[in-house]
């Protein structure tokens, strides 16, 4: 692998794309620093060297160009303060001014530049874009495995404008090895644990995960789409009505290839989608007219806990249910404890996206997994055996 490891940065300005994209609040504060606190060992080690350091990220969703609230200058405070040295900024990240600035960076100098997606040519992989960014570095880092499955400018294409002098930053490397363990051989019975608001974004997922995987948990909004497509009555839970077919092809997938697909057999469900609906426990075929399943039940939790108890590799992804209201939290809180517990036994678990981790960490149990991914879709897409535009753009 080639890693920023091996690599003498003595001297040389170093690119690097970050994964600087952190929730700020309506004054611009940061509030959780994690993605920037993972990146520092590599920004350390470069300027340890003797190098220099161009950070550039994306930040939230901008439409058409420059918007305040999500301009990387808000950042500027706190990385500042934890690299213990005065980052430089550039209110544009191509362009001449930039260009200058760069040029001028010293040995331990740190050159922040603006939100690359206030260009459009970033998510469209524009190559001009990518060729104005490799102006401003001698040797191009990626260290963004959130975006490492998106083919934009500074994700990939900008790595071809460094054949020689292209290498994966601590944080990608980590990822590519812990990720690789379980996509080589993984140690068996392997089970992956799928749940969130929709089957949508999944199905694609829940299908080559299929190839893989010896027994696959459904939780979470997509199993009403699931119990539709077995005859049961989801009363007005979520249910995408477009693909209760392919959730039914899906589970006859699942039965030629040997796979245990389990679907809840209980819910718990309310009223109203709020936390202080009324709420009961119901057979998960028999959700009656007027309520929507928010959880899985307690039956579901202790079919799904035997399962993970006994598994050598665990992957999850997306809640068991809302969440977010405390209410409806038991099943997602569960399966989080059990699946530390089992990683206490010797599993080897592995957690992506947003709201697992979220999860996991709101329930204080983030050490207790052996991996948590920097990426949801990302993580996926690599587990599926899918090739990675941002690790291929580096690799080949
Ligand atoms: P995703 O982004 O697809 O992983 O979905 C995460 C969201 O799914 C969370 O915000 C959960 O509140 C939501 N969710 C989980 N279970 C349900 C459910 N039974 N009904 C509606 N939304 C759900």
């Amino acid at each position: 692998m080639k890693t920023i490891a091996a690599y003498d940065f003595n001297g040389k300005k170093a690119l690097i794309r970050v994964d600087f994209n952190v929730p700020l609040d309506e004054e611009y504060k940061i509030t959780d620093t994690t993605r920037i606190d993972a990146a520092v060992p590599t920004i350390e080690k470069i300027l340890g060297d003797g190098g220099a350091a161009i950070l550039m990220s994306h930040l939230g969703r901008p439409k058409t160009g420059p918007e305040e609230k999500y301009s990387l200058k808000h950042l500027l405070g706190y990385l500042s303060e934890k690299l213990e040295r005065e980052v430089a900024f550039a209110e544009d990240c191509v362009g001449e001014e930039t260009e200058k600035k760069a040029a001028g960076l010293k040995p331990g100098d740190v050159l922040l530049l603006e939100n690359l997606r206030f260009h459009d040519g970033e998510k469209k992989g524009d190559r001009d874009f990518a060729a104005g960014l490799s102006r401003l570095g001698d040797v191009y880092v990626n260290d963004a495995f959130g975006t490492a499955h998106r083919a934009h400018a500074s994700t990939a294409v900008v790595a071809e404008f460094f054949p020689g002098d292209k290498v994966f930053g601590y944080l990608m490397a980590g990822e590519i090895e812990k990720i690789g363990r379980v996509l080589e051989k993984p140690e068996r019975p392997f089970t992956a644990v799928l749940g969130g608001a929709k089957v949508s974004g999944k199905i694609e997922v829940i299908r080559n995960l299929l190839g893989k995987v010896d027994n696959l948990l459904i939780g979470g909004g997509m199993m009403f789409t699931f119990i539709r497509a077995m005859g049961g009555r989801t009363g007005k839970s979520l249910v995408e009505e477009d693909l209760i077919d392919v959730a039914g092809e899906t589970m006859r997938m699942a039965e030629e290839r040997g796979v245990q697909l389990m679907v809840p057999t209980d819910a718990v469900i309310a009223d109203d989608f709020k936390n202080d609906a009324q709420r009961k426990t119901v057979e998960a075929d028999d959700i009656p007219g007027g309520w929507m399943g928010l959880d899985i039940g307690p039956q579901t939790v202790r079919r799904y806990e035997k399962v993970l108890e006994d598994s050598g590799t665990i992957l999850w992804n997306g809640p068991m249910g809302v969440f977010e209201f405390g209410n409806f939290e038991e099943g997602t809180v569960s399966i989080a404890r059990t699946i530390a517990k089992a990683t206490g036994g010797g599993a080897f678990s592995l957690i992506g996206g947003g709201d697992s981790v979220a999860a996991v960490n709101k329930y204080g149990l983030g050490d207790r997994i052996s991996h948590i991914s920097t990426g949801g879709g990302a993580m996926l897409e690599y587990i599926e055996g899918k090739q990675l535009p941002g690790v291929k753009a580096i690799e080949d």
